[in-house]
């Protein structure tokens, strides 16, 4: 046998439910592409995974880039003459622009209105901006908080700081038996949000988890980065061993109630897009498949042409496809335990494909064997699945001759690949099969 990939991944529900909890804790703290909150955050998915967390320091060029300075945030709000609090940071981590400017100002509505974001559409919902690259300091408000301030002074406060730090990652690997590796990367970076994204972080965690228990054949490398920033720094610092990733997936969205949508990698053909693509094809959904675009997370560093990974992307909505995207209302309730098992489910089989996915010979390449004279048909009989499972062993059999792996069979019978694995093991017990450069 190659590996020992033999427990059996946790229950949907049960998967879920830890993630669920996980994100409630996660949910309050205010993340952003560096600081505190981001480490905080790592601090714990430490204490279920034992990742790494790495710093590497403001100003390190990494490509075309330069690590910013770290921001961090302790307090912010506006006031209004009645000394009352109408916009307070300790309710939301979205009411402060991420990477805001530090200030201590009286102002006018008229002035202050400059700096004031909301979402006129929505009223109830805080918008989630950013000022990653522009030196300014705002406020996200819902336009309801925003129709209640009456014209007047108003103390704005909000307090910053930018400093010669670090960006911090989290990095995680499970060693298997080849050095061959299947990245797994999310972003960590946003503050206050469930769906993007820490539904890809609790996902990535307890797949993580899942990972470290089996004895898997390939190796496993998960990064829980800042967007952008993240990937590059990630691959300006590990060049030269980026060619060990054989399969990854970009993991983002995945606590939605809406159908799996599956962007390609830059190849649209490799094994990993494959893979997805049988995963999705059998999973009894709907589900959307879209070419590779050089838009969205971070597959556009991975898949950029001087590294070209084979990396896709597995959501449920896409990024900007739902109404809630990038506002308060991807909340702890938009995000449902029962969809983040649902999805666990589709990251756990994609696994499953990558490694049973092996090339096996059938040791009677003339003819076929006669299967009734071993028992095999008996092996089959009673199950409601028997003339399934009885043209599974026909097709391994056919193309088992060395070029094919059990995905390519899978494709080409149009069959479930647990099917044709299942098919392959019973053939192997039975000596018809063996593993190719076994
Ligand atoms: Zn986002």
């Amino acid at each position: 046998m190659r590996n020992d990939y033999s427990k059996k991944s946790p229950e949907k529900e049960v998967a879920g439910k830890q993630m669920h909890d996980l994100m409630r804790r996660l949910y309050p703290i205010c993340r952003s592409i560096t600081g505190n909150g981001l480490r905080e955050t790592l601090r714990i998915l430490k204490e279920i995974i034992p990742l790494e967390i790495r710093e590497v320091s403001t100003g390190t060029s990494v490509f075309d880039w330069t690590i910013p300075k770290e921001w961090n945030v302790k307090d912010a709000y506006v006031k209004n003459t009645g000394g009352e609090k109408v916009i307070d940071f300790k309710k939301s981590s979205l009411h402060v622009l991420n990477y805001s400017l530090p200030v201590h100002e009286k102002m006018p509505l008229s002035q202050l209105k400059e700096h004031l974001f909301t979402i006129p559409e929505h009223p109830d919902w805080i918008p989630y901006r950013t000022s990653y690259f522009k030196e300014r300091w705002g406020f996200c408000l819902s336009q309801n908080q925003f129709s209640a301030m009456t014209d007047g002074e108003y103390e704005v406060f909000i307090d910053s700081t930018f400093t010669d730090g670090s960006l911090s990652y989290g990095e995680f690997y499970v060693q298997g038996e080849c050095q061959d590796e299947v990245l797994f990367s999310t972003h960590v970076c946003h503050p206050s949000m469930c769906n993007d994204n820490l539904s890809g972080v609790v996902l990535c965690t307890f797949l993580a988890r899942y990972l470290s228990e089996v004895k898997p054949y390939y190796s496993y490398r998960f990064l829980f980065i800042p967007g952008t920033i993240g990937s590059i720094t990630w691959l300006s610092q590990n060049e030269s061993t980026v060619g060990r990733i054989k399969h990854g997936l970009v993991v983002a969205c995945v606590g939605d109630a809406g159908k799996p949508t599956y962007k390609k990698s830059r190849h649209g053909t490799s094994i990993i897009d494959r893979a997805v693509l049988q995963m999705l094809r059998h999973s009894g959904k709907e589900f959307d498949v879209k070419d590779f675009s050089p838009y969205g997370y971070d597959e556009r560093q991975y898949c950029s042409p001087g590294f070209d990974l084979p990396v896709g992307s597995l959501t449920r909505t896409p990024h900007g496809c739902f109404p809630q995207y990038h506002t308060s209302a991807d909340n702890l309730e938009f995000v449902l335990p029962a969809n983040l098992g649902e999805s666990f489910g589709y990251y756990t089989k994609v696994v499953d494909i990558l490694e049973n996915n092996r090339t096996y010979i059938s040791t009677n390449q003339k003819c076929e064997p006669q299967l009734g004279r071993r028992g095999l048909y008996n092996q089959l009989g009673g199950r409601p699945d028997a003339e399934i499972a009885e043209m599974a062993l026909l097709w391994v059999l056919n193309f088992s001759d060395g070029n094919n792996s059990l995905l390519d069979i899978a494709e080409r019978s149009a069959m479930p690949f647990e099917k044709i694995h299942e098919a392959a093991l019973l053939l192997e017990h039975y000596g018809l099969l063996r593993e190719k450069h076994l």
